[in-house]
């Protein structure tokens, strides 16, 4: 796709929904996000932004572009995922690989959650080109953020980008968001001895000690509950969901096996690695008496809880801008790694979160100029004062 940089912002929001990037922990189902990376580098390039694309790992499928116009000190991230879920395509009553308007919606997969997102900041910065840029506008776009986000992971250990504030525009209806719930998932396996369910002795019943370990987990939810409680969120403290348990084979077996799934969302102020020792411990000490061993293993790195700096001058402004005052809300985002690099960062963007992962997906026609006058507003602040 050649970069014209006399496309409509109609035609450009086609073009991201007709480059599919589906991120999906199935490798059978999981493509490349290089056509929509390289696309979007060619539409800011022809902005007179300077583009470089950085490889989120080593399997060469998947990338991250940083595409930004002036330098210096300050400025801002305009921040997004470029990858979507997987779809019932079945399911979806338009065709989701093109932007399909209908009754005042634009639908396509991927439209608000969350790649829409980058025609509409060239549609915003197009008017600005001629003004002088005194900070700097850095656009990150990343990779696998519906899965692992090991794009913002790789960027953010590259320390890459610096500015004073970073938004990231995923669907929240314009509201700035102040915080999220991290998330971490979590498995237990533990290994005893098989043997004839006539004779006790003749085993360890691993699916025995699994009971006192699940108890052991209920206590130290019931203990994360009574330490962490922060009435900003709409379930106001953290929790612990058992959520599937696999062991055994056979009733006049002793259970020489069994694994447990769990995950648990972590509120402002745990920490996955501390979470992660304080339950290796309690199980340890758990099973050890009776001759159980144990594996302990995350089953996704995770992500950590995010809560913007109580003086943040980004929410001040961001709710001065937009009307609307800061919110949490129940999902996770790269906010975190955007806001370890020393980043005031914000979650705030157009459409909303209960039309995207669905079929259908859309964004509503009337959420495109309030979304452009913000993002005009908030450059110009940051960049062109
Ligand atoms: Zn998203």
């Amino acid at each position: 796709m050649s970069s014209d940089p006399t496309k409509t912002l109609r035609q450009q929001l086609d073009d991201v929904v007709n480059l599919a990037s589906i991120s999906s922990a199935n490798p059978a189902i999981d493509s490349s996000n290089k056509a929509i990376i390289d696309y979007l580098a060619s539409q800011f390039e022809s902005l007179g932004f300077s583009c470089e694309i950085i490889p989120s790992d080593n399997t060469g499928n998947k990338f991250n572009l940083l595409a930004s116009i002036g330098s210096g000190p300050g400025g801002l991230v305009l921040a997004g995922h470029t990858d979507t879920v997987p779809l019932n395509e079945e399911l979806w009553t338009v065709d989701p690989f093109h932007a399909t308007e209908r009754d005042g919606k634009l639908y396509g997969l991927g439209i608000t959650d969350m790649k829409g997102f980058f025609p509409l900041i060239m549609a915003a910065v197009k008017p600005l080109l001629n003004s002088k840029f005194r900070e700097p506008l850095i656009i990150l776009a990343t990779s696998d953020e519906e899965t692992s986000m090991q794009g913002a992971r790789t960027i953010a250990e590259l320390g890459r980008p610096k500015a004073r504030s970073a938004v990231i525009g995923e669907p929240t209806g314009l509201q700035p968001v102040r915080a999220h719930k991290g998330i971490m998932m979590e498995s237990i396996r533990l290994l005893g001895q098989s043997g004839h369910s006539s004779d006790p002795s003749l085993g360890r019943n691993a699916l025995d000690a699994m009971h006192k370990v699940i108890s052991d987990l209920m206590i130290y939810r019931e203990e994360l509950k009574a330490k962490y409680t922060n009435g900003l969120f709409e379930i106001p403290y953290p929790t612990l969901n058992l959520g599937c348990i696999h062991g055994g084979d056979n009733p006049n077996r002793i259970c020489g096996s069994c694994e447990l799934e769990f995950d648990v969302r972590l509120m402002p102020g745990m920490h996955i690695d501390t979470v992660r020792e304080e339950i290796k411990q309690r199980v340890q000490k758990v099973v050890t008496p009776l001759g159980i061993s144990v594996e302990l293993a995350p089953l996704f790195a995770g992500v950590p809880a995010f809560f913007a700096d109580e003086n943040s001058e980004l929410i001040k402004l961001a709710e001065e801008l937009s009307g609307n005052e800061a919110i949490s809300v129940a999902f996770g985002t790269e906010g975190p790694f955007l806001q370890h690099l020393g980043m005031d960062t914000i979650i705030m963007g157009p459409g909303n979160i209960d039309q995207a992962h669905q079929p259908d997906e859309y964004m509503s026609l009337d959420m495109i100029n309030p979304c452009l006058n913000l993002l005009t507003q908030l450059i110009t602040r940051h960049c062109l004062h």
